[in-house]
């Protein structure tokens, strides 16, 4: 049965998960490549000497199994290509680093992009389409919903629970909760780069700072 690889979108992020996809690829022996779609291309090219076409000319290749790491940062833009990709019988592909550490009972779904150097502790539950940047960790029996992104060295603590689509900025520290009362972090929410929060944040609301402070709710 023939295989292809893909990364979708050429941009940072997707220029920086090729490589990531092409070593998990070279360690599986498939004897594929994977190549870059991205839909701001007109014509078949290479992007860092690796072939690079737009999604139209992806969806003619003759290949009986088609699988797609979605590597943009835009959560929504993820949602409407995954969802794209599932109507046109196209699989989500999960990448992860070599240097990647997931520990014991962690359970996560299609289309993940776990960065180089993110380590995912043990009893952790994660959604669709999950962006992991560099150097970020996820604690020990944490829930985390689908198209969520962490920009690089995100520290997320145990017993936290975050929402679909929410958004965790550079370096910031998400405090542990407990069992009982877990830290939450509401759908959609933008948490700001270095921001230390300490505690929920509504769905849909943007806060910096340490401690952290919304700016849609200013007191
Ligand atoms: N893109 C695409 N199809 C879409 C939406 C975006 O191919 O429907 C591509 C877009 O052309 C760009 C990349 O995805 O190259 C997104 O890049 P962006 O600047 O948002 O940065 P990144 O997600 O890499 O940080």
């Amino acid at each position: 049965m023939s295989e292809v690889f893909a990364v979708y979108g050429a941009a940072g992020c997707g220029r920086s998960l090729m490589p990531v996809a092409a070593t998990q690829l070279k360690q599986l022996n498939s004897g594929s490549e994977a190549i870059f779609i991205d839909d701001s291309l007109d014509e078949e090219g290479f992007i860092n000497s690796r072939q690079a076409m737009n999604y139209k000319q992806f969806k003619q290749l003759a290949f009986d199994n088609k699988h797609v790491l979605i590597a943009i940062a835009d959560s929504d833009i993820r949602q409407k290509i995954a969802d794209k990709l599932l109507i046109d019988g196209i699989h989500l592909w999960s990448v992860h680093g070599c240097t990647t550490l997931i520990m014991e009972k962690v359970v996560i779904d299609v289309g993940a992009a776990i960065s180089p150097f993110v380590t995912i502790a043990s009893n952790v539950t994660i959604g669709k389409c999950f962006h992991a940047n560099l150097y970020s960790y996820v604690e020990h029996d944490c829930v985390i919903g689908d198209y969520v992104t962490f920009a690089p060295r995100v520290s997320c603590n145990g017993n936290v629970h975050i929402h679909d689509h929410a958004y965790i900025g550079a370096g910031a520290i998400l405090k542990q909760g407990t069992p009982d009362k877990p830290l939450i972090i509401g759908e959609g929410a933008i948490i700001g780069m270095g921001a230390v929060v300490t505690r929920d944040v509504p769905a849909g609301d943007i806060v910096v700072g340490n401690p952290a402070r919304s700016l849609k709710n200013k007191k």
